[in-house]
């Protein structure tokens, strides 16, 4: 046998052992005393660890993303077969998020700051922002809309049988007075627009508020190019060089991504209750094809108004829709999000530094296409008709909502709480939908950010910036 083929079987040897461990462990679980059935676990999830390991350090040397991809199918798979024990891996799922989290502050601030500085020209900088914003309102009212409107032809609601309704109403029923009591903060418009100002910047950095920090960070990169030249380049080779630390660490973290992908994929499916997607199966798959149907168009957006291909987008997403998908969390994602504009599509960092994190706070398609799709469906349950302008200001109402709340898991379903209560649907519906609420999350979280990189190739575009890094 040749050292090439041996180097490839026994890494499938000892891997299928482990894989066969794994499950060995799993079965005998019966007559084990507390601590017994502690070791197991530790025990049975190295096994699981070293199959992944070999698998995919070992086997072939795949692309990351193609890593990451065999990572979130074999997590579904795994999440299927062993549920709710696949909680036990969450753990490694939480420390990758924690990891890629722990580079969001000082990445975002450090590369807007540097950013701004070398743009060197508020002219500019207000034209790139404006650009931004339009194309954000715009794409997120266009997202609601497609919601309304599939949710109106295709009646979501009319066909939930009522005892369906009253066993959703009587589960979930407990945990919707937590979610309307956590909105309330966010109500006035006018004071979202004053919390983007921060009344301490260390405060906001700290608590990671993403719009202050973006605030803060483009005016002080502003007020470098005032100051004399000598003293401003020292701050800015001292954030550039954090910069780079941040973007260093960012590469380092995204390859263990496969293995927090796999975990988090892995302990969502496993405790999620399969019946509870059958009784609002019509919902449910409704709202992804709407997100499907999104997709489609980020893509062929970028074709159209500028170089880069269709399926090059689609392809050098991937890492990027992957990190979303199994966090739900477009805030949690901006590192590899960044990366990946910067990296494979050539957006310069001046402008990923700025369009991608107000991205990640303002600009959320995949949520407002749900917020149509859902308030439609709560109100056709409960026998509303909802006229063109309850419609309107769902558009409206939807639009304003995403800009003062940051991408982060659930945050979705507060911003629905905003939206119902101002056409007056039911607050309590919301029980009808919360079962089903972290799988949709899933989905427009990708959208979200898929959306916010395709606008940051879109500006960099039209800037002629695209491939200028
Ligand atoms: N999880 C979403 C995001 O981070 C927001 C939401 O729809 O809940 O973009």
């Amino acid at each position: 046998m040749s050292i090439k083929s041996k180097q490839f079987i026994s890494p499938v040897i000892v891997s299928s052992l482990a894989l066969l461990l794994y499950y060995l462990f799993s079965v005998t679980t019966t007559h084990f005393s507390h601590f017994q059935y502690a070791i197991l676990q530790v025990l049975r999830n190295l096994c699981l660890l070293i199959f992944l390991f070999l698998l995919f350090e070992k086997l072939a040397p795949l692309q990351l993303y193609t890593k990451i991809l065999i990572a979130l199918f074999l997590g579904a798979v795994a999440g299927i077969l062993f549920q709710h024990s696949m909680l036990e891996i969450k753990p490694i799922g939480t420390a990758f998020i924690r990891l890629i989290q722990m580079i969001v502050v000082p990445l975002v601030f450090a590369s807007l700051l540097v950013g701004t500085a070398s743009l060197g020209n508020v002219r500019k900088l207000g034209r790139i922002g404006t650009k931004t914003l339009i194309y954000y309102l715009l794409y997120t009212a266009f997202a609601i809309t497609v919601g309304l409107i599939l949710a109106n032809v295709f009646k979501p609601g009319s066909g939930l049988s009522e005892d369906v309704q009253a066993r959703l109403m009587q589960n979930f029923s407990g945990q919707v007075g937590s979610k309307i009591s956590n909105i309330t903060e966010h109500a006035n418009p006018l004071d979202i627009l004053l919390n983007i100002i921060p009344s301490n910047p260390i405060e906001a950095l700290g608590q990671g508020k993403l719009l202050q920090i973006i605030f803060f960070a483009i005016f002080v990169g502003i007020t470098l190019t005032l100051i004399p030249k000598k003293k401003a380049k020292l701050v800015i080779s001292l954030f550039d060089a954090i910069n780079d630390v941040m973007v260093r660490m960012v590469h380092i973290i995204i390859a263990i991504a496969p293995y927090g992908v796999f975990a988090l994929i892995a302990s969502v499916v496993g405790s999620f209750g399969v019946d509870i997607l059958f009784s609002l199966i019509k919902y449910t798959l409704l709202t992804i094809t709407g997100l499907i149907f999104l997709y489609f168009t980020y893509p062929t957006v970028v074709q159209l108004l500028t170089p880069i291909r269709w399926g090059y987008f689609v392809k050098g997403i991937l890492p990027a829709q992957t990190v979303a998908f199994s966090t739900s969390s477009s805030s949690a994602t901006l590192p590899v999000t960044i990366e990946v504009c910067q990296e494979t599509f050539g957006v310069p960092n001046n402008i990923a530094s700025f369009v991608l994190p107000l991205g990640a706070t303002i600009n959320m398609d995949g949520t407002a296409l749900y917020q149509g799709v859902s308030a439609v469906f709560i109100a056709q349950v409960y026998g509303m008709h909802l006229g063109i302008v309850e419609q309107l200001t769902i558009v409206l109402t939807a639009t304003l909502a995403s800009i003062g709340t940051a991408g982060a898991p659930g945050v979705g379903i507060l911003m629905l709480v905003i939206v119902l209560r101002q056409v007056g649907i039911p607050l309590e519906g919301i029980a009808l939908i919360l079962g089903v609420e972290r799988i949709l999350d899933m989905f427009r979280t990708t959208i979200n950010v898929t959306s916010d990189a395709a606008i940051s190739v879109v500006v960099a575009a039209s800037e002629g910036e695209l491939g200028q890094n």
